[in-house]
């Protein structure tokens, strides 16, 4: 059984990665991805729901929904296309009157009632989970998100911590606990070799890119640790004797503390057909598992 390894960066650039050749990002081949035909806003869980689906419409249409039926159900209502913007303005407008820079999920957080991230229980189609037998799927958004992901999220947002140096600290601090606590897991798992596929996803370089938008060097510093990592397992799975498919992928990137709409991909192995738009990974992981030789060309270099 070949073995793939999905390495989820979010918001990783590609701009960035290729003008300072951060060359494990960049790995044998590598590309970009353009979002402009996607006309919804670029939500992250949902972009990641796509790459792993191989679906635009994945049942994934926001961050946080509620644990109630009910309130789901009027969630739906509220936010349908038609009536939305008008919802939108009315929040908006309250927001502003509270001077409160976390988000409506947090609202009804604080009022008692139960909110969740959107996940699994939502997706309404197949994943590269469901369809590869040994995969496990470390904390990806729009699927398993950590709940202390989400709650990280819900009490520090990112808003709201832009331009407070404490809150900055702070959410950083939290945010490479998280990371470092993924990092183990998998890790373990690398050891181990009992898998077929492993994905991880990692936020830091999204959360780094929000809060310190004025201070590009702090990014180059994040890209510079996580390349460091993948280093280190690159290392881990040359002790294998079966080779090992590494992506590198990202939902979108960032410039100046906003999203750009285009994402990233890198494979430790030249792709026959490259992957054009979000939809294309799924089509090859799941290949790449019948027939590897179809979606790459295997070079061992130990
Ligand atoms: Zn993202």
């Amino acid at each position: 059984m070949p073995k793939a390894f999905i390495i989820g960066l979010d918001a990783l650039e590609y701009n960035i990665v290729t003008a300072f050749h951060f060359k494990t990002l960049l790995q044998k081949d590598f590309g970009k991805i353009d979002l402009t035909p996607y006309k919804m806003k670029l939500i992250t869980p949902w972009l990641w729901s796509i790459i792993i689906s191989g679906k635009i419409d994945t049942g994934i249409t926001h961050f946080v929904t509620y644990e109630s039926r009910m309130l789901r159900f009027i969630e739906k209502i509220l936010t349908h296309p038609i009536l939305y913007k008008k919802i939108e303005k009315i929040v908006e407008s309250l927001r502003r009157k509270r001077e409160d820079r976390s988000g409506t999920a947090f609202f009804f957080y604080k009022k008692g009632i139960k909110v969740r991230p959107m996940g699994k229980e939502d997706l309404k189609v197949k994943t590269i989970f469901d369809i590869i037998p040994n995969s496990h799927a470390i904390c990806i958004p729009g699927y398993n998100l950590w709940r202390e992901q989400f709650i990280i999220d819900l009490l520090l947002p990112l808003t709201k911590c832009i331009g407070n140096h404490k809150l900055t600290l702070k959410r950083l601090r939290l945010q490479w606990l998280l990371e470092k606590k993924k990092k183990k897991i998998l890790e373990q798992l690398l050891h181990r070799g009992d898998w077929d596929l492993v994905m991880v996803h990692f936020y830091i370089t999204d959360v780094v890119g929000h809060l310190y938008w004025n201070k590009p060097l702090m990014l180059l510093e994040t890209y510079k640790i996580m390349s460091h990592w993948i280093r280190k397992w690159k290392t881990i799975l040359n002790t294998y004797t079966e080779p090992v498919w590494i992506l590198v992928l990202s939902d979108h990137g960032m410039r100046r503390g906003l999203h750009t709409d285009h994402a990233f991909w890198s494979s430790n192995f030249k792709l026959k057909k490259r992957p054009r738009q979000l939809t294309d990974f799924f089509r090859l992981v799941i290949t790449y598992f019948q027939n590897p030789s179809e979606v790459v060309k295997i070079e061992i270099t130990h």
